[in-house]
């Protein structure tokens, strides 16, 4: 017998399968085995299948060449009028000075990382070149306009703003799991009674219940930025911040989320700074239980290395 950390019931050790912490279908390797069958599929229909259904998550499914349990890559256009026309790709953009991730560029067209999507042109003839490849017609560019657009064309700005909208809750509720699974897997049965952990319980098993605003409270910041670690997909961490331990979790080494998932320090030990795990690129796992000592450790080394004067004093 032991307790699933999902419905909180004492079941069956033949009642439990392995759940992926992060889904294996996004190329997630981390595996846990405290969750029960019913609580896995229960996800698999509802949080996990939303986040893989969600646009971004699809835009970097490609982009990492992850393939589905059928060996496909998602479709990533299905709501664009560019379906009938499969030649046009999206190409990713990034900004030259931070290499960081700024959005897609599809012929003329930006979709940025705030959930609208609008396109830009620089010439008339390029709205003609886009509009023609949209429609892969002859038509001449009023008729084409009219067609796609039912002449929402905005002449001043050479913009063409499309409603059409990414919704990024899907990747909120995501995060949510898998900081409650690695919580309870770092800090262990301990950690269930806690009054964060209860929360979190109900807004797993009731997701449909529960919107935006109710969760956005446990998200200290939630940015896009790169991991420092290199070869890595995805990591996660519990660390102390303050006076919470926070979970830190970065998705396709873009998208990154710290969630509080408790106020009581006590859970951990008193020379714990941090617990790291990295889902490195090749599938493979490497986890890190980072001491107060190792971190002197690493600074007194750092010095050396920099032949920095070093005051024993201090360490
Ligand atoms: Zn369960």
């Amino acid at each position: 017998m032991k307790k699933c950390i999902i419905c909180n019931t004492e079941k069956e050790d033949d009642e439990f399968n392995i759940e992926h912490v992060i889904p294996e279908s996004a190329g997630g390797s981390f595996e846990i085995d405290t969750v029960c069958e019913k609580c896995n599929s229960l996800f698999g229909s509802t949080i996990d299948n939303n986040f893989l259904d969600n646009f971004f998550v699809k835009v970097y499914l490609s982009k990492f060449d992850i393939k589905n349990k059928k060996g496909k890559l998602p479709k990533l256009w299905p709501k664009l009028p560019t379906r009938k026309n499969p030649k046009i790709k999206g190409i990713p953009q990034y900004n030259p000075y931070n290499n960081q991730f700024q959005g897609w560029k599809y012929n003329s067209a930006i979709i940025d990382l705030n959930g609208s999507k609008h396109l830009v042109f620089d010439s008339e003839d390029e709205i003609d070149d886009v509009l023609r490849d949209f429609s892969d017609t002859e038509l001449d560019k009023d008729e084409i306009r009219e067609k796609f657009y039912n002449g929402d064309y905005l002449e001043e700005h050479q913009e063409l703003p499309i409603n059409w909208i990414i919704k990024l809750d899907d990747l909120f509720f995501e995060a949510i799991k898998i900081a409650y699974e690695f919580a309870s897997y770092v800090i262990g049965d301990d950690y269930l009674d806690d009054s964060f952990a209860v929360e979190f319980r109900d807004i797993l098993l009731n997701s449909s219940k529960y919107n935006m605003e109710d969760i956005e409270k446990y998200f200290f910041n939630f940015d896009c930025e790169e991991s420092p670690f290199d070869g890595t997909l995805h990591s996660i961490f519990l660390m102390r911040v303050d006076e919470s331990l926070v979970v830190s979790i970065s998705l396709f080494n873009c998208f990154v989320f710290s969630i509080e998932v408790s106020k009581n320090l006590n859970l951990v030990s008193d020379n714990l700074f941090g617990y790291f795990l990295l889902n490195n690129l090749d599938g493979s796992i490497s986890e890190y239980n980072v001491t107060k000592d190792s971190l002197k450790i690493v600074e007194l080394y750092n010095r050396l290395k920099s032949k920095e004067n070093i005051n024993m004093d201090m360490m």
